[in-house]
């Protein structure tokens, strides 16, 4: 298996050349969620960035700044190696389906789904967007902890699978009065602990999602009688940015007892979804394990399990969304002041910060980024690169290794695909970022920028204030 050498001693790395992926990125395996960069990144003869065969700097001019670049190769390569891992690996029936909330737009959905991926969405919007991409609704799963009694009739008139989260979903599922029964999942809690952030843990007994373990059995007794529900599955995620392969190895066995014990209850189980959660490269100190690493232990897991309680081995689902899009895009800004303040900090600001990418503030996370206009220039700063927003908390990338900066230099973040653009906000009253799709030196926009109309589309001014 090929991985990549970075080197994880950052006093060694000395300019932008070092991000770029080596040669093991050319191997067929090569994994993208173990890469800072899409897989076909590279540097051009005049010492710029080069994505999906367009130059960085150029795009910039082109759209503007800041800048989502999104890669298709590397997406689609993403999307097939879940596909094929999880086809090749496990002896029964499977689907990938993508969990949208990653990044939620009509062209990233419908290149996954021609790519044989399903969908996972947790809201109206995110399941309109599913529609608009041309996925059936067989492949649509709608998942969340408090739909709308609306949410829930769109997504039973379309014929999608409903995610049961609770009490809640199953007595307004029964209010609908269906005229035939509904496909349901049920999510349950499965008591695994994963090293993750905690605002990004899903698995442990205390989760806002999921029946408790120890309702399992009122459940089933309330599903089995009602004709307007049929349990075709149980589900359970237990996490995001995972790098252990250990809960995902555990998770098989407790969800394959709950499997039994449905189909024991008579219940027409036949689908069992173990969520999503694995990690990507997001700094070089990140060794998130390869996608065909991770499916090997789900598969292994869950094909253990069936032998052990004696089942049929189910329709086999994962979710994953952070690895599916993250490792695929960057984000693309101009640099503007600088500040210096003497002894202390040396800051250096870009055109964007928490409205297009939230991760840092949210999550204390942490991005290496490159100077596409020059790539080769050496690192000799330590600066940090502060947004544009009023909060001293909008910070890109705390003491960064870069070269020194002038303004309109293009730096560009790394590994910004999943939960950027669709944890993006207008605050400051900030238009969202334009996205492109890069394939071939081909650039299309997949997301237009917002406008100063845009942002004032919804403001209304009652009559009496109308001076
Ligand atoms: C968020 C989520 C996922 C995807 O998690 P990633 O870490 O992005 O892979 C999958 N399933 C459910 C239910 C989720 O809430």
């Amino acid at each position: 298996m090929a991985t990549p050498t970075l080197d994880k001693d950052v006093s060694r790395q000395t300019s932008s050349l070092q991000y770029l992926p080596d040669a093991s990125a050319r191997a067929d395996d090569a994994s993208p969620n173990q890469f800072l960069m899409p897989l076909n990144a590279k540097v051009s003869d005049r010492d710029t960035l080069e994505i999906g065969g367009c130059d960085v700097p150029e795009l910039v001019k082109k759209f503007g700044s800041p800048l989502y670049i999104l890669d298709e190769q590397n997406l689609r390569k993403t999307c097939q190696q879940y596909r094929n891992a999880l086809s090749n690996l496990y002896g029964g029936e499977s689907l990938v389906i993508y969990a949208s909330k990653a990044w939620s737009c009509t062209a990233i959905c419908a290149i996954a789904h021609s790519e044989g991926i399903g969908m996972d969405v947790v809201s109206g919007g995110e399941l309109h967007t599913a529609l608009q991409a041309g996925v059936p609704s067989e492949k649509i799963y709608l998942h969340g902890n408090n739909k709308s009694v609306e949410e829930l009739a769109l997504a039973v008139e379309k014929g999608c699978t409903i995610i049961a989260d609770n009490w809640f979903d199953l007595h307004n599922l029964v209010g609908l009065k269906p005229a035939s029964p509904v496909r349901v999942m049920l999510r349950l809690t499965p008591g695994i602990e994963c090293h993750t952030h905690e605002y990004i843990r899903t698995g442990h007994i205390d989760s806002k999602f999921g029946f408790d373990p120890t309702q399992v059995e009122e459940v089933f007794d309330f599903v089995t009688q009602q004709d307007c529900i049929s349990v075709i599955g149980i589900h359970a995620h237990i996490g995001s940015q995972i790098f252990e392969l250990q809960p995902h190895g555990d998770l098989g066995d407790v969800l394959v007892s709950w499997f039994k014990k449905a189909q024991d209850r008579g219940l027409p189980v036949a689908e069992l979804n173990v969520g999503g959660g694995l990690g990507i490269r997001y700094t070089e100190q990140d060794d998130p394990p390869s996608i065909h690493e991770w499916i090997e232990v789900v598969t292994r897991s869950v094909t253990a399990a069936c032998e052990k309680y004696q089942v049929a081995l189910p329709k086999l689902i994962c979710e994953p969304g952070r690895s599916l899009v993250g490792s695929s895009c960057v984000t693309a800004y101009k640099v503007g002041s600088k500040k210096t303040v003497p002894g202390i900090r040396n800051y250096i600001s870009v055109d964007g910060g928490m409205s297009d990418n939230p991760r840092p503030i949210t999550y204390q996370s942490l991005y290496r980024s490159v100077v596409a206009n020059r790539m080769s220039a050496t690192f000799s700063e330590t600066v940090t690169v502060a947004g544009k927003h009023c909060e001293s908390g909008d910070v890109v990338i705390p003491d960064a290794k870069l070269p020194p900066l002038e303004t309109d230099d293009v730096l560009v973040v790394l590994a910004t695909g999943a939960y950027n653009a669709s944890m993006a906000s207008n605050y400051n009253r900030v238009p969202r970022p334009a996205a492109i799709l890069v394939n071939d030196g081909e650039a299309n926009v997949i997301l237009r920028r917002e406008t100063t109309e845009d942002l004032l589309r919804g403001d209304c001014l009652p009559t009496r204030l109308q001076g």
